[in-house]
């Protein structure tokens, strides 16, 4: 490559040059057919009508027709795109398992249920610390829940924690004979105890892929890669378990939580660096090469 000529290279903080995202301009012509045929039409590409200013950014300009074809055809859940997706996560966490420390089915119960609105590093520092002291569900269900309100105090809403814990444990000391049980119906009996908790169980410990762990990292991510549009949890696993293959259910959810909290952030992305970027057009990317749909959203 002669001297001078080397392609800058994308930042690796903050919004890039060249990601601009097209407002308010009126589809014509075939554009606005297509806009008022199809739920997809009307994303507009990012750079429509404007040259990417970094070398690195530069892509073929494309004629209107060339443009309304491509939002004509765009799919964002087939299985091909779908599957590059799930190779993408594969590249960036091989090996990827739960992050809530625990050595038994009820830790792992009781580190789901402590990590409700709160952050696993601070789970992790406060279950070691409890399970020395209580090292047996039969020693959490003997407790009040008062008692045990100082000990997860630091993991925020700690009266409901304390009342789902004891609850839990002495749900599972009296029925299930001191085992967690281990079908979804038994675990969402027990105190405190939702589908994104029971899924985290099953699929973690019991190796059995009953659903897709939704938190806020899988809600954000998912409506980001255009896999849902849903906001409700419950309609958003659905509409995952209908797109990724079971046996990557719970995979998947580690993976996609992981990705949530390295570089899909809430705010200000890490896009330069993802694996996905060629796949994703999210609204707020602070990067891209691929056109932004607006209606990608977190
Ligand atoms: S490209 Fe950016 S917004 Fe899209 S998945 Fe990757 S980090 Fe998230």
């Amino acid at each position: 490559m002669p001297r001078g000529t080397m392609p800058r290279q994308p930042s690796r903080s903050g919004r890039q040059e060249g990601a601009r995202r097209a407002k308010g301009a009126p589809l014509k012509g075939a554009q606005a057919k297509n806009a008022a045929a199809r739920p997809t039409a009307g994303r507009a590409p990012v750079n429509a009508g404007k040259a990417p200013k970094a070398g690195v950014l530069k892509r073929k300009s494309v004629s209107g027709a060339e443009a309304a074809s491509r939002v004509s055809t765009y799919d964002p859940l087939a299985p091909e795109r779908v599957r590059q997706i799930i190779a993408g996560l594969d590249q960036l966490y091989p090996d990827v398992t739960c992050a809530l420390t625990h050595r038994n089915a009820w830790e792992l119960l009781v580190a789901t249920i402590l990590s409700a609105q709160c952050t696993d590093v601070r789970v992790n520092m406060v279950t070691p610390v409890l399970f020395e002291k209580y090292p047996t569900v039969q020693d959490f269900a003997a407790l009040e829940p008062e008692q045990l309100e100082p000990d997860i105090r630091s993991t925020g809403f700690f009266r409901n924690k304390s009342k789902s814990v004891v609850g839990a444990a002495r749900k599972v000391v009296t029925d299930f004979g001191g085992n967690v049980p281990q079908t979804m119906e038994e675990l969402l009996s027990l105190p405190g105890v939702a589908r994104k908790t029971a899924n985290v169980v099953l699929g973690t410990w019991f190796k059995k892929n009953e659903g897709i762990v939704v938190d806020t990292h899988v809600t954000r991510i998912s409506r980001r890669l255009e896999l849902t549009k849903q906001e409700d949890a419950k309609k958003i696993e659905e509409d995952l378990m209908q797109i990724i293959p079971r046996q990557r259910w719970t995979d998947f959810s580690h993976e996609v939580i992981w990705h949530g909290r390295k570089l899909c952030v809430a705010r200000g992305p890490k896009c330069a660096d993802c694996a996905l970027e060629k796949l994703c057009h999210a609204a707020d990317k602070t990067w891209s090469t691929v056109e932004i749909h607006p209606e990608a959203r977190p």
